[in-house]
Order: structure tokens, then C-alpha cells, then sequence
């Protein structure tokens, strides 16, 4: 269970859902923490974000586990505030090994009425956010000739889908971000993967914009309502995963054995992938 004793992961997007999942994971395997959450509302996203207690209770939840964790309130979209996260993890835990670039949003509208706020703000959290995540960890890593870059895409990352143009633009720069950055950072033993999820139960599913457009033909849709629509996005009959399937992954590609496999896009997405290339 100490596979990670030793190592600094960064983990952004962390208050709650998958980041939090992957933080507590990596805290329980031995690692000390670095996590960061926007923890405010957009007005281009129909669901509430995360909240300052959400990320309160991630910090909660590691320090239960006896490790160190530095968590900080920014926007990825923010290039400058990531380097000073990094750059304070690096002055107080020594480096920062492992970063998941999991912070994201998801915005719906057909694409001839999706306003100009709701295409930026995809890119900006899901695309340039995760640019700006590994534009701030490589540097050191380069320095110490060591890193576990993973990045969070989505099935959307591989296949398009009505209401869903920015969101899966977004989604498909990640790979093509992701395979580049596995070609630059390959010299300075430092690995680039991205995962590709399906329907995760976290609350960028669960919530009641996207039960509304799901079912339309309901007033007030519920958890069962939805859950035929979601399970016809799998191959696999099952609506939603649990984070934990992703993190098993994260975990996966954050190992040190996992030296040589990079460039990678691995779907855990329910058998969908077999309906798409790549
Ligand atoms: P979530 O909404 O529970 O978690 C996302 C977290 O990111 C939230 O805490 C939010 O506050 C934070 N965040 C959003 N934009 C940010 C920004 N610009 N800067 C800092 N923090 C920001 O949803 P989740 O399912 O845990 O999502 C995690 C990742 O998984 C996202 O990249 C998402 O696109 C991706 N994903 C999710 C699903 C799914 O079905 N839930 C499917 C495929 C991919």
C-alpha cells in the first residue's frame, strides 16, 4: 500500500468527484498531496461547481490517511497561479513527481446556439487547463528527469455528439495535446497518457440541467429516468462507473513501472470504445 511513499502528486480539480478520489488514493499509497479547485460557479456551466467545503473535506479526508497536503482555491485557466502552486510545492514538499490534469467542466447547446462564453469557457478549463497544468510541473520535472503526467479526456474525446461541440473539441485537444507533450517530455523520463472516461457517477452527471435534457419529456427527471439514456452512451448495460475505475487507471500510469507507456489514451467508458477508432 506504499507504492507512492516518497512522491508529491498534484491533482487539480481535487474538492470533489474523481479529483478527490485520486488524491485520497495517492494520500493512502504513501504520497504527500497537492490539490486545487476553482470552488466558484461559471456562469457558462449549468450545474454548480465545486464549493470552499468540498475542498475542505478532500483536505480532511488525506490528512486522515496522516499525509501531507497543500490545497489552493485557482482557476487552471490561470497559467500564472499554477506556477505558484507548483513552485510552493516544490519549496515545501520538495518536487511535485505526478500531476493529473483532471479539472474540467461540461457545457450542452446545439452548436448554432452555443454562446461565445460557453465555447470559452470549455477550452479554457478543459483544454487550456490542462496545458497549463503541464506547462507548470515540467519544468521541474526535466530538472530531477522524472515525472507521471496523466490527463483526463473523455469517450467524447473520440467520437462527437449533439449539444456537445465544445465539450468534445475540448476533449479531443486533450489527446492531441497529451500525444505531443508524450513526444517533447520523452527524453527527461517523464511519461504523457490520457484517459478517456465515460459516464462517471460525480455531480457533472448528476445534476439536474443535464436530467432536464436527457428527458425532456419530464418535468422533474430522475436518477432512474436517466439511467437508460446514460447506459445507450456504453456497450456494456450500466449507466455510470464509479470514480474509483478511473483511479485504478490514474494509479496505473502514476507508477514508476509504468516507465515505458506513454502517448497512450485508455477508455474506461463501458465498451463504447469499441465503437470508435483509436
Ligand atoms: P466534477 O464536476 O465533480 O469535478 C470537476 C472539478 O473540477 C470540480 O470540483 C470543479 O470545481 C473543478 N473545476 C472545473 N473547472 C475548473 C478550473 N478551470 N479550475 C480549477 N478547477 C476547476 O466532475 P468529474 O466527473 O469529477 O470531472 C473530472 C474530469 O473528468 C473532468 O475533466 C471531466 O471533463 C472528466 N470527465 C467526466 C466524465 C463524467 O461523466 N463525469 C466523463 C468523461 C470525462
Amino acid at each position: 500500500m506504499n507504492e507512492f511513499e516518497g512522491k508529491v502528486a498534484l491533482i487539480t480539480g481535487g474538492a470533489r468527484g474523481q479529483g478527490r478520489a485520486h488524491a485520497v488514493a495517492f494520500a493512502e499509497r504513501g504520497a504527500d498531496i497537492v490539490i486545487c479547485d476553482r470552488c466558484e460557479n461559471s456562469d457558462a456551466v449549468f450545474y454548480p461547481l465545486a464549493t470552499d467545503d468540498d475542498l475542505a473535506e478532500t483536505v480532511r479526508l488525506i490528512e486522515a490517511t496522516g499525509r501531507r497536503v497543500i490545497a489552493e482555491k485557482l482557476d487552471t485557466a490561470d497559467r500564472g497561479a499554477l506556477d505558484a502552486l507548483v513552485a510552493r510545492a516544490t519549496d515545501e514538499f520538495g518536487r511535485v513527481d505526478i500531476a493529473v490534469a483532471n479539472a474540467g467542466v461540461s457545457v450542452a447547446a446545439p452548436v448554432q446556439m452555443m454562446p461565445q462564453n460557453m465555447w470559452d469557457e470549455a477550452i479554457s478549463s478543459n483544454l487550456t487547463g490542462v496545458f497549463n497544468t503541464i506547462g507548470a510541473v515540467a519544468p521541474g520535472m526535466i530538472e530531477r528527469g522524472y515525472g507521471r503526467i496523466i490527463t483526463i479526456s473523455s469517450m467524447l474525446g473520440r467520437a462527437g455528439n449533439t449539444n456537445m461541440a465544445a465539450y468534445s473539441a475540448s476533449k479531443w485537444g486533450v489527446i492531441g495535446l497529451t500525444k505531443s507533450a508524450a513526444l517533447d517530455l520523452a527524453q527527461h523520463g517523464i511519461t504523457v497518457n490520457a484517459i478517456a472516461p465515460g459516464n462517471i457517477s460525480t455531480p457533472m452527471i448528476h445534476n439536474d440541467f443535464l436530467y432536464g435534457m436527457l428527458r425532456p419529456d419530464l418535468e422533474k427527471p430522475t436518477a432512474d429516468d436517466v439511467a437508460p439514456v446514460f447506459a445507450s452512451l456504453h456497450a456494456q448495460p450500466v449507466p455510470w462507473l464509479e470514480p474509483a475505475e478511473i483511479t485504478r487507471v490514474v494509479l496505473f500510469f502514476a507508477a514508476e513501472a509504468a516507465a515505458h507507456i506513454s502517448g497512450t489514451v485508455l477508455p474506461v467508458d463501458a465498451g463504447n470504445a469499441a465503437r470508435v477508432t483509436g
